[in-house]
């Protein structure tokens, strides 16, 4: 079996910027990802707030230049997938879907995806209307007419955030009361630029290229409607890339790795970066932060348990 003094589990930028410091520090590393490195950043057309890309930069052009940065070295890419973590004092097995590796430091970056409406046309217009993410696309909307779904704090939170952007916003609840807390709530109601439609859901995007419309359905009066937007913002949660670690691995209610500031989990010598890490702001900037923090920690773990 073969064995490692850190294993990465996930190739978006958490994992990579993780790699990269520990291959720099010489650290016999493995590096797990099931199936191309990039992780979400791959389904994002266009990243406008990574600094040094005033201009913007295409998810995957971003990804390209993260992985050139690891060319010059040598080490194991497993393409395989993490099913099951078992701890223990020195070593962590993890077993994979082809084969079992040990290792001695542990760096989780599975990452997390938005949760999805499921409803026609989602797909078809996402990148293009269709958005999951305020602060890496409300700029394209800019002096528009928008749609927020959701009613937790992201919901209202983001289309705050949002309503500085745009000129106007309907935001859509699948029920006759928020989730999210009454700070965020008076805040949202008291804002001129949203109007909020309560007891609706949406039914189906419709467009062209582009998207152009939301259809609607109030889920009292089964009444249906064309809501004609330049831009809709989906915010119903978000789900965890896990399930394959153990419960000694400690989780927040949603299911995401809590970690200190160090980034070590609950389990010593096993740590956790990006998006899968419990925490509010998730961006290829934050999940950068995490991976380096987390390399440079499991580093450190390993010289003073050598
Ligand atoms: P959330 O609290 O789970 O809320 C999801 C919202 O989406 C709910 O209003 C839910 O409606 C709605 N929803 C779920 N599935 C839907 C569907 N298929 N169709 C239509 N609507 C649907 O998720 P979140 O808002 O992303 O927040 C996640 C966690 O992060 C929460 O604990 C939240 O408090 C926290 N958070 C905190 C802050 C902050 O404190 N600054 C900011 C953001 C998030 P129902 O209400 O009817 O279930």
């Amino acid at each position: 079996m073969k064995e490692y003094e850190a294993l990465i589990i996930g190739g978006g930028p958490a994992g990579i910027t993780a790699a990269l410091y520990l291959l720099r520090a010489g650290v016999k590393m493995g590096w797990v990802e099931k199936l191309a490195p990039g992780g979400q950043v791959l389904l994002t057309e266009a990243i406008d707030n990574y600094p040094g890309f005033p201009d913007g930069v295409k998810g995957y052009e971003l990804i390209d230049k993260f992985t050139d940065h690891l060319a010059p070295f040598d080490f194991d890419k497993i393409r395989d997938e993490a099913l099951r973590i078992e701890t223990g004092s020195e070593l962590h097995k993890v077993i994979l879907s082809e084969q079992e590796v040990l290792t001695k430091t542990l760096i989780i970056c599975s990452g997390a995806q938005w949760r999805k409406l499921g409803v026609p046309g989602e797909r078809k217009y996402m990148g293009r209307g269709v958005s999951y993410c305020a602060v890496c696309d409300g700029n394209f909307f800019r002096g528009q007419e928008i749609a927020c779904i959701g009613g937790g704090d992201t919901a209202l939170e983001e289309s705050l955030y949002l309503s500085k952007l745009v000129s106007k916003i309907y935001l859509i609840h699948r029920r006759d009361k928020f989730r999210g807390t009454k700070f965020y709530q008076d805040k949202v109601l008291q804002n001129p630029k949203i109007q909020v439609i309560y007891d609706t859901v949406a039914t189906s995007f419709t467009g062209n290229e582009h998207l152009t419309g939301v259809n609607l359905k109030n889920v009292q009066t089964e009444q249906e409607s064309l809501l004609e937007v330049d831009g809709a913002f989906i915010f119903i949660g978000l789900d965890p890339a896990g399930g394959f670690f153990p419960s000694a691995i400690e989780t927040d209610s949603q299911g995401f790795i809590t970690t200190d500031a160090e980034m070590m989990t609950s389990v010593p010598g096993i740590y956790a970066a990006g998006d899968i890490r419990s925490k509010h702001c998730r961006q290829v900037s934050t999940a950068v932060g995490d991976g380096a923090t987390a390399a440079y920690n499991a580093w450190a773990y390993l010289e003073q348990h050598s």
